[in-house]
């Protein structure tokens, strides 16, 4: 049967495209590799989401819009989008090597972490080595771990860990956060959070687990081996759009390129969230963009299709 949108990703861009379209009457497959909820559904509190004046669990927000989509009558699966092709009017879509077709496609696909590169980080990812405190955090009870990076996911990152590990080391290459103020206030107030500013990983070690981490200080150019039970990498991000290469127009980095409805290039192909080629990155920010996607999806399939 021909899905009148297939969606990408099940962050918030994409679940909100899912209830916007479902809503308009749409058939509607969405489908995410871990299932709904995205990079937002593993944050453990999201305080600039508007409505919830305390914050709100990342994961409780994404239930709830998942089965806000799953109630307008959107069908919501596990999968992984491995190919996108245009075909006659219509797009096949590889999902799990099986191939769908459909009138449109909306790629919320989102992004995913960055590894720092550094000698030991390879062999001990899942060993001390993790990107998501909220997945892993829990296991670090009373343990020193450590956070890389100056941008709001370390920044949140360092906070969540506090809630279990005796010490959090923020290691920061610069002297300056990249992460908005409320959090970097959040973080300096918390006696549990130290700081290593200027600083930078150069090398993991340990023997089958994580055991210590050699930190280089940039400005005195000296470095230590400090002990560490865990560490948490907030390096930043790469876009999820290899299986759009040459369907859609990629900046250098590998965003996609899209109009003010969110359109891409490639007619009925459009795009939505953190993997597009945007200012802000943010839930509220993800949610504007399915709004948006799933008015012109809407509009896409009355024009060509109805
Ligand atoms: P980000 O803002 O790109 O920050 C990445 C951080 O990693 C930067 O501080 C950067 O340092 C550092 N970095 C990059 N490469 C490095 C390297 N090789 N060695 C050491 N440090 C390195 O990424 P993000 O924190 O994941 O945030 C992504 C987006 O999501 C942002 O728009 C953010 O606002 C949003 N977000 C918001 C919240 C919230 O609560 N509002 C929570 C999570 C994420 P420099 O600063 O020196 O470049």
């Amino acid at each position: 049967m021909v899905q009148d949108v297939i969606i990408a990703g099940g962050g918030p861009a994409g679940l909100t495209s899912a209830i916007y379209t479902a809503r308009a009457g749409l058939k509607v497959k969405l489908v995410d590799p871990v299932g709904a909820g995205g990079q937002a559904g593993t944050t453990s509190v999201i305080y600039n989401y508007p409505g919830f004046p305390n914050g709100v669990s990342g994961l409780k927000l994404m239930e709830f819009m998942t089965d806000q989509a799953k109630g307008f009558g959107a069908e919501i699966d596990f999968g992984e989008v491995s190919s996108v092709k245009q075909q006659g009017g219509l797009f096949s879509v590889t999902i799990d090597g099986k191939d769908y077709e459909a009138r449109s496609v909306i790629w919320a696909a989102g992004t995913s972490p960055k590894s720092l590169g550094v000698p030991g980080e390879a062999e001990l990812v899942g060993r001390g080595v993790s990107y998501c405190a909220t997945c892993d955090g829990p296991l670090f009870r009373d343990k020193v771990v450590a956070v890389v990076g100056g941008g709001d996911s370390a920044l949140t990152g360092a906070q969540f860990l506090s809630g279990y590990a005796r010490e959090v080391i923020l290691i920061h290459r610069r002297d300056e956060f990249r992460g908005g103020l409320a959090n970097v206030n959040r973080v300096v107030a918390n006696p549990r959070i130290a700081l290593k500013l200027n600083s930078i990983v150069q090398e993991m070690k340990g023997n089958g687990l994580l055991e210590s981490l050699v930190v280089k200080n940039v400005q005195t150019g000296s470095t230590e081996e400090i002990e560490v039970d865990g560490v948490f990498l907030y390096v930043g991000s790469v876009p999820n759009t290899a299986p759009l290469e040459g369907l859609a127009d990629l900046t250098a980095n590998g965003y996609v390129k899209t109009e003010q409805d969110m359109s891409t290039d490639t007619p009925g192909l459009f795009a939505a969230g953190d993997v597009r080629d945007k200012l802000l990155r943010q839930v509220a920010t993800a949610v504007g963009d399915g709004a948006v996607v799933g008015w012109s999806v809407e509009k896409y399939i009355i024009d060509n299709f109805r």
